[in-house]
């Protein structure tokens, strides 16, 4: 998986989309479940006022039916006391057993006294002429039956609604019947009923008077609330509804509020619900939740740190391998070299560029093919090359590392070239997964190595021609000119005295031509011989060589009076003895020659030890030889001197180097002129 910044981003977007969903869901499912809430509590506020309005009907029914029902007695016997006949007293003590003693029956005689029934004296309990239920009688518009003002008892001290009826028929004095409905009593009924602890349930006159409510609250009893905006925009304008509102007459908390106006009375049924009280399982519930997706929130944030942690830091080896991957890859696909990879079965895995061209894979794909069959098939020779024969096959049978010369790769243009190779097998804990091919085509290097060879051939060969003809010249040119130089002698032995001064000049020349031009056959045959002859190489002690050589040069030594030393600790060397004796000879030899007029020859031989070999110097005190000719004094025929000044012919030191070079050696000079030369001879151990 490729970890970029971006995937990240991904993480990160992810758990915040997750996160997202989660308060989301929190959120959308506390707003429903609040509706629904609050729907439902509708629902059952709508149905407890329907309850309580069927209640408080029945009650108010039953008050009226009561007076009524006095009432036409009292009409029925019109020559009877009411306050002392039985037959009325069982009437109404009958009715107010079926209101559960709810309903005491009162009369009001004209004059405003209060009786009970039966009359408890002929003065009455008390005067209520000033009370609404009595005055409402006494007036056309609303004579009849009457619900007043609650009032407390002037008689018990309880509250009550009166209701009140006139009486018209008989009765006596008395002028209005009326009945107080105990608060007492019906607060038993609604508390039962209504939602605790802050809802309540209120009955309203439709003049906008409090008549009751549960919970009892004195100043809200007879409270009018005919100019308040609640009574106006709800209680005054519909039958039934449901609002919700802030009652600043009562506590000032929220509630939901239900009405009813009674079908048959002036009244309207009030039943509240605090909000806080239906909304607090709600508000519990959402509580827990909230705390249940906090800690989730908390748990998928440590999450997304874990995990960004952990991808951070895999990113980073990622980028790491990524690098050393990419370097490597740089390294093979730059690489000269043809790099190949290859499976257990011998198939490709991997294949550089350069392998690539040199093999004819530019355009086509040779991953999964067998590199056997593809490219390495046949032999140099073009027969098959049997698979299980392959260096290759055998190290991805043990594993080993082979390098393999001089065989043939075949491009896929069925064109061949030989190639070199190291394979190495792929080892994972002892096993075998493979084999890398490291190949390089090698037909330049063959095609100048084999130039070379031909060259050298060419080049010995030519030598041999030359050696030959030199020798073959100078051993043939002494024929003629012993002839030239015998028959030179005897012109000038028999016509001698004969012949005038000039002509015997002349002879005379003739005669040293050719014993110089003699000389310089003789060293030329010398020159031609080295290498022309097989002597043998034996142990040769370099010391008894220079002493040999020394005493070949005694006569020269004696008439130049030189001082001629050989220092000890000469090596014993593997070399051809003639040659050596020959090459000092020369050295020293040379070193006596060109001597310097005005002092006494001086030459000294010593041998000192080098890395592989020994250096054998030849030290004089004579002329010296100016630095610039130190390489062309080698060469043949090269002299650095005219003949009239030093005899020779310039092949001394030619022959020195040739001797020196066949032994694998070298020889070079240290000069300062005037003062001496110092010939070096390196010769290999
Ligand atoms: P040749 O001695 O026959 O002339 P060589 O090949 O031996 O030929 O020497 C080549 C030349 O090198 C000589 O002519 C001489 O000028 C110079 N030479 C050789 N050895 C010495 C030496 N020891 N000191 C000074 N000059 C030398």
């Amino acid at each position: 998986m490729d970890l970029r910044p971006s995937n990240r981003r991904i993480v990160v977007g992810l758990l915040g989309v997750m996160l997202l969903v989660l308060w989301g869901f929190v959120a959308y499912w506390s707003w429903s479940q609040r509706k629904k809430i609050l729907v439902s509590n509708t629902v059952i506020l709508e149905q407890l006022t329907t309850a309580a309005e069927e209640q408080t009907l029945r009650l108010f029914r039953h008050a009226e039916t009561s007076l009524t029902v006095s009432n036409h007695w009292l009409a029925e016997h019109p020559h009877l006391d009411p306050g002392d006949t039985p037959s009325f007293i069982a009437l109404v003590d009958r009715l107010r057993h079926m209101s559960d003693g709810m309903l005491e029956i009162r009369m009001v005689t004209r004059s405003g006294g209060l009786h009970y029934i039966p009359r408890r004296g002929p003065r009455p309990l008390a005067d209520v002429s000033d009370r609404d239920y009595v005055k409402a009688q006494t007036r056309m518009e609303t004579r009849g039956f009457f619900i007043g003002n609650p009032v407390i008892s002037r008689v018990s001290g309880k509250w009550g609604i009166p209701v009140s009826i006139p009486v018209d028929k008989g009765g006596g004095d008395v002028g209005v019947l009326f009945a107080a409905i105990e608060l007492d009593r019906i607060t038993k009924t609604f508390e039962a009923e209504r939602i605790k602890p802050s809802g309540s349930v209120a009955i309203l006159r439709a003049d906008g008077t409090f008549l009751f409510r549960v919970p009892q609250e004195d100043h809200v009893i007879g409270l009018n609330i005919a100019d308040t905006p609640s009574f106006k925009e709800n209680y005054a304008l519909s039958l039934r509804g449901i609002f919700r509102s802030s009652s600043q007459f009562v506590d000032g908390k929220e509630r939901m509020v239900s009405f009813q106006r009674l079908r048959d009375y002036p009244l309207i049924v009030i039943v509240t619900a605090g909000i806080d009280d239906l909304l607090a399982p709600w508000r519990r519930e959402t509580a827990t939740l909230v705390a249940i997706a906090g800690l989730v929130s908390v748990a998928i944030g440590l999450l997304a740190l874990i995990l960004l942690r952990a991808m951070k830091a895999e990113e980073k080896a990622q980028k790491a391998t990524e690098r050393a991957r990419r370097e490597a890859e740089l390294i093979l696909t730059t690489a000269g070299e043809g790099i190949c990879g290859i499976d257990t079965a011998g198939n490709v895995t991997f294949m550089n560029p350069a392998a690539r061209a040199m093999l004819g894979w530019e355009h086509d794909n040779p991953i999964g093919l067998n590199l056997h069959a593809a490219n390495h098939h046949s032999r140099p020779d073009g027969s098959t090359y049997p698979g299980e024969d392959c260096p290759v096959s055998r190290t991805l049978g043990d594993g080993e590392t082979r390098e393999v010369l001089g065989e043939t790769f075949w491009r896929t243009n069925g064109a061949g070239f030989p190639v070199e190779f190291i394979v190495t097998g792929i080892l994972d804990e002892g096993t075998v997964k493979g084999a890398v091919l490291v190949f390089r085509d090698i037909s330049d290097r063959l095609a100048s190595e084999q130039a070379l060879t031909l060259q050298a051939t060419e080049l010995s060969r030519s030598n041999a021609d030359l050696e030959q003809f030199a020798y073959v010249a100078s051993h043939d040119l002494r024929e003629p000119l012993r002839q030239v130089a015998s028959f030179v002698s005897l012109l000038e032995r028999r016509y001698g005295p004969t012949l005038d001064g000039d002509a015997r000049d002349y002879i005379t020349y003739a005669r040293d031509g050719a014993k110089r031009m003699d000389r310089l056959i003789i060293d030329l045959l010398e020159f031609s011989r080295i290498g022309h002859r097989s002597l043998p190489v034996e142990a040769v002690n370099m010391g008894d060589v220079i002493d040999e050589a020394i005493a070949n040069l005694r006569t020269a030594i004696v008439e130049s009076g030189a001082q001629v030393e050989r220092s000890s600790g000469m090596p014993v060397l593997r070399l051809v003895r003639d040659d050596m004796v020959r090459l000092f000879q020369n050295l020293i030899g040379n070193a006596l020659k060109y001597s310097h007029p005005e002092r006494t020859p001086i030459v000294r031989v010593a041998a000192r030890k080098d890395a592989d070999g020994w250096v054998v110097s030849v030290a004089d005190n004579g002329l010296g030889i100016d630095p610039q000719f130190s390489e062309r004094i080698f060469g043949i025929f090269q002299r650095l001197h005219t003949r009239d000044k030093f005899e020779g012919t310039g092949i001394g030191l030619a022959i020195v180097k040739k001797i020196v070079e066949r032994a694998d050696g070298r020889v070079w000079v240290d000069s300062v002129p005037g003062e001496g030369s110092t010939f070096h001879v390196f010769l290999p151990a």
